[in-house]
């Protein structure tokens, strides 16, 4: 997915973590941002924001649907470019085609994991397929680390086996849960997992106490450490919990998707849908998209033209030291 702001604004992203003694959530709102095109799917974004940048190496969450694509006319992201970032794409409902400038041509199905690297560079499409009728997933960025933000394009495909817990069932994407471990590599140690839990149900997950977790809510409501969390809210729980309880008291399934991961301690740099650690490094990425450089490569099979880079912000950003721990 591309980041579809028209005037994208720098934003330093960096993790100010909560370590805890007990759990303690802050719940992030999410703000309805348009997709772009003539009917404009509405996506609903809760990281990155003023409140809170980073959740481990997670640092883009956007949460959409379900939407019945004879309203919203479905997604259609024509080629646009990525670095220093993976793109994560996790549906529960609907197909979109990816087809990206690493010659992969895949589609994207409820249930399984598409991982994309961008590295140094990566273009890619995406549009939802005519066999679509209700869209309804999640689309999530990871920040790459400073020694791998330049290595290669990458895809990788996986379908994790649900793992019954009494009370749930959950699919491990990324990482280990529930007894769970996914094969897929990742540059820093992160979680990502869906979780269904069934109505009237409290259920406990062993967690790791270095990692900071994020639950988004996608249906139902979901009380953790004394929250209850509504559908598109994202509840962040700082270090330390190596148990996370999540209760269901309605009288139907509620669903969300745990996000976790060690704390991500580099300053990074975002704009429109790159990422870097200076204003030159997000110059370079933009010259090169819009000169069509090699960097990103070329996507073969979309019906359309590429998505033009937005303009640059007028006043470049400095990057600044890391304000103290809360
Ligand atoms: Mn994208």
């Amino acid at each position: 997915m591309s980041n579809a702001e028209t005037e994208p604004a720098e934003l330093l992203c960096e993790t100010v973590v909560r370590p805890e003694s007990e759990p303690k959530v802050d719940v992030l709102a999410a703000r309805d941002v348009p997709l772009g095109g003539p009917r404009a799917m509405t996506v609903r974004r809760t990281l990155p924001q003023r409140a809170r940048t980073l959740i481990g190496a997670w640092c883009f969450v956007d949460h959409y649907g379900p939407d019945d694509v004879a309203d919203t006319g479905g997604m259609n992201v024509p080629p646009h470019p990525h670095t220093g970032l993976q793109t994560v794409s996790w549906l529960f409902s609907g197909e979109i085609e990816h087809r990206d400038s690493l010659g992969v041509h895949a589609f994207v199905r409820p249930g399984e994991l598409n991982l994309m690297t961008g590295g140094y560079g990566i273009s890619h499409s995406e549009v939802s397929t005519a066999r679509t009728t209700i869209l309804h997933g999640v689309q999530l960025w990871v920040a790459l680390p400073e020694e791998h933000r330049h290595t290669g394009r990458d895809f990788q495909h996986y379908v994790p086996d649900p793992v019954r817990v009494d009370g749930a069932e959950v699919r491990v994407f990324l990482g280990a849960l529930a007894g769970a471990t996914s094969p897929v590599r990742t540059f820093t140690p992160l979680l990502g997992a869906e979780i269904v839990l069934e109505p009237r149900s409290t259920i406990t997950l062993g967690t790791d106490a270095g990692f900071e977790h994020g639950l988004l809510v996608d249906q139902g409501s979901i009380g953790v450490a004394g929250a209850l969390l509504q559908p598109a809210d994202l509840g962040y729980l700082g270090t330390g919990n190596d148990t996370l309880s999540l209760t269901n008291e309605g009288d139907t399934a509620a669903r969300a998707v745990l996000l976790g991961g060690a704390p991500f301690e580099e300053q990074i740099l975002m704009w429109w849908n790159f990422i870097g650690r200076s204003h030159d490094d997000i110059v370079e990425a933009r010259e090169a998209w819009e000169n069509a450089s090699d960097r990103f490569g070329r996507v073969d099979g979309y019906v359309g033209d590429r998505l033009p880079a937005p303009a640059l912000p007028r006043t470049p950003i400095t990057l600044r030291r890391n304000p103290p721990r809360h």
